[in-house]
């Protein structure tokens, strides 16, 4: 085919082979691309690590030498503008952020770029959005056609039903009533339906074709686990399973992500804290120690881990519940971007469920209407944690997507043993029951669990408890057995923990059926394996895969390219995998290039970099070694 380079230079699978080096388009991206393109308006809704950003920069691109202007990208997060704006710089793309950090002489700088159309993307905050300043910017640009397109990223901040609402995203329904005739696309990694129709609304996006990728990462295992010992669980699991890797660790609070991350130091973890309670300078410079360094496990609140793309985290854990699903999706999603074996590990007890509750509860903030979509919404989750089938498929259809079985989630590769807990959920609930009647008292979880079991406690005889009828009528239950059984009473919303009278318990109404003789309660038995199931001998650390098929001449080049990377990184103020991703070196290393035509073709290196690059690397690749 002959086309002139002014044409060719227009297609999409051009631009993505030309400046990112990639051959093909994955999933829909090509039709996202192509919609955009053509003008049109779209919502995007794809894993983390599915390749968002490919979708609005390609279009910004043809867009951009087609004459129409710059595309505007709206995105929360100040702090890594730098990096994603440093990426498109090294494949040779025109970018620019607008924040806070900027002079004023930068600032009007960057303007002057923009009215002479030398920008491609503009990446800007959604508060920077909505000043003065920034609408007459925007208006100049459309007065004269170049306002290309809106790339709206994160755009479920704009619902209060998603998991981190942003008050200043509700605004950005300006844009489309400003210049109605600017496409816009937005994008985002999570929303189950109510989020996702309370987006589109709020955005006035009710319009726009709706591109919904399976929310499935194969390559990530999901393990939820009972809190026995929460430090030392997690250490063994970082030790035995992650030693030198790169990790998250999610902790409800500000205190505990300090007590977390110290106690990792101390076993020789290389561990960092991140909350919003530190001082923005030391947040940023660990932001980026995470980034740039090569095994670091950072302990967070939620407030960290939004818009960050280090594609080789091995694990993200979660030493309490969090808050519902879709935060809980999110954030395991940022382990194993690069489509290795990563994990998602969580830890949770009944005590979790009772903050959670607390939280909601005793918010003075929220309406009820909001308390009891986020119940609901808690609920969903202790459903999950304590369900004894394949942890993907309940995930999937939270999101409203059937699958099968994963065979890569804690009971599809060793399924828990399940003990009928009917008769034992009665017991509790007449227990609780009779409790109430005989002293017109609640009681805490503690001593109900005491009752049944049969203990002669001090406060038993206090309250005449030992001569209820339900004393000790579950002392062949467990103790961990019967806090299994209250989790799943609380979840199904049959008792409540009120946090406002010292956690005692109340029935609900909901109760009544159980009592009544209806229904069943299968519970996972904790700590167990199903009989005759044989735990399957599973290599659940991904160290060493990556490496594992090379040969040594292979290895050594790599180990060669990844210490020239590293350089080049630190030189550039940006993270390696920028510069290169490992499977861009594995495979430059596999190929054992002797000439520069043999790095062509190469996934991840398009002509800016093959231009910048290509001989340092041919020469570091043949160096004697
Ligand atoms: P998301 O924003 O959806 O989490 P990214 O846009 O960060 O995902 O993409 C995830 C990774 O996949 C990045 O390293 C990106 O370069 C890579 N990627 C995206 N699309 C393609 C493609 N078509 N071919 C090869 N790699 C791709
Ligand atoms: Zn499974």
């Amino acid at each position: 085919m002959v086309t002139t380079s002014a044409t060719a230079s227009l297609a999409p699978l051009d631009i993505l082979n030309e400046v990112f080096g990639y051959s093909d388009f994955r999933g829909p991206q090509q039709a996202i691309v192509e919609h955009l393109i053509a003008g049109h308006d779209a919502l995007v809704l794809m894993p983390t690590g599915g390749g968002k950003s490919l979708c609005y920069q390609v279009p910004a691109i043809a867009r951009q030498r087609a004459g129409k202007g710059v595309t505007i990208v709206v995105s929360p997060l100040i702090a890594l503008m730098h990096d994603q704006v440093g990426a498109l710089h090294e494949a040779g793309v025109e970018a620019a952020f607008l924040n806070s950090t900027l002079s004023a002489e930068e600032s009007s700088q960057l303007e002057r770029r923009l009215l002479r159309a030398d920008l491609t993307l503009l990446y800007a905050a959604p508060e920077r959005i909505n000043t003065p300043r920034m609408r007459g910017l925007l208006a100049s640009l459309h007065e004269r056609g170049l306002l290309s397109l809106f790339a709206i990223d994160e755009a479920h901040c704009v619902s209060q039903w998603g998991h981190d609402f942003r008050p200043e995203y509700r605004s950005l329904s300006l844009l489309h009533e400003e210049f109605p005739d600017v496409p816009r696309v937005a994008l985002t990694a999570t929303a189950d339906a109510l989020t996702r129709q309370d987006m589109l609304e709020r955005l006035q996006l009710q319009e726009a074709q709706q591109f919904i990728s399976s929310f499935d990462r194969p390559n990530i295992r999901y393990r939820l686990v009972e809190k026995t010992d929460p430090l030392k669980q997690l250490l063994r699991f970082i030790q035995t399973e992650h030693e030198e890797e790169a990790g998250i660790v999610y902790c409800q609070s500000r205190k505990r992500v300090e007590d977390v991350a110290e106690q990792l130091q101390a076993a020789g973890v290389a561990a960092l804290a991140y909350h919003a309670g530190l001082d923005s300078r030391l947040r940023q410079e660990r932001q980026d120690r995470f980034l740039r360094e090569d095994a670091i496990v950072m302990v967070a609140t939620i407030a960290f881990g939004m818009g960050i793309d280090k594609p080789d985290v091995r694990f993200v854990a979660h030493l309490d519940m969090p808050k519902n699903i879709e935060g809980y999706y999110q954030e395991t999603g940022r382990a194993g971007r690069d489509g290795l074996a990563a994990d998602a590990w969580m830890c949770y007890g009944l005590q979790d469920v009772v903050n959670q509750r607390r939280m909601i509860d005793t918010s003075e903030v929220a309406s009820e209407e909001f308390k009891q979509v986020m119940r609901g919404k808690l609920d969903a989750l202790l459903t999950l944690a304590e369900s004894t089938s394949c942890r993907r498929v309940s995930l999937l259809a939270y999101f409203g997507e059937p699958s099968q079985p994963c065979m890569n989630c804690d009971n599809c590769l060793t399924p828990p043993a399940v003990w009928d807990a009917t008769e034992a959920g009665r017991k509790l609930l007449s227990c609780i029951y009779r409790v109430e009647q005989a002293s017109g008292l609640h009681f805490g979880a503690g001593h109900l669990m005491d009752i049944l079991r049969g203990k002669s406690t001090e406060k038993m005889l206090q309250h005449g408890h030992h001569k209820l009828s339900t004393f000790g009528i579950g002392a062949d239950v467990s103790e961990a057995q019967w806090r299994g059984v209250l989790r799943q009473l609380i979840a199904r919303n049959m008792v409540r923990v009120d946090p406002e009278a010292f956690n005692t318990l109340t029935l609900l109404p909901e109760a009544r059926s159980l009592l009544r003789g209806q229904g069943q309660l299968l519970l996972r038995e904790q700590g167990t394996v199903r009989a005759g199931s044989r735990k399957r001998e599973v290599k659940t650390s991904t160290r060493g895969l990556a490496e594992a098929s090379l040969n040594a001449g292979a290895l050594e080049r790599l180990k060669r390219l990844k210490a020239w990377r590293a350089e080049v990184a630190r030189e550039h103020n940006l993270p390696a995998f920028i510069i290169f991703n490992d499977a861009t070196l594995r495979a430059v290393a596999e190929r054992d290039p002797q000439q520069l035509s043999d790095l062509e073709g190469v996934s991840g290196i398009g002509s800016k970099k093959m231009h910048a690059y290509g001989a340092e690397v041919l020469r570091v690749c043949t160096a004697a070694g």
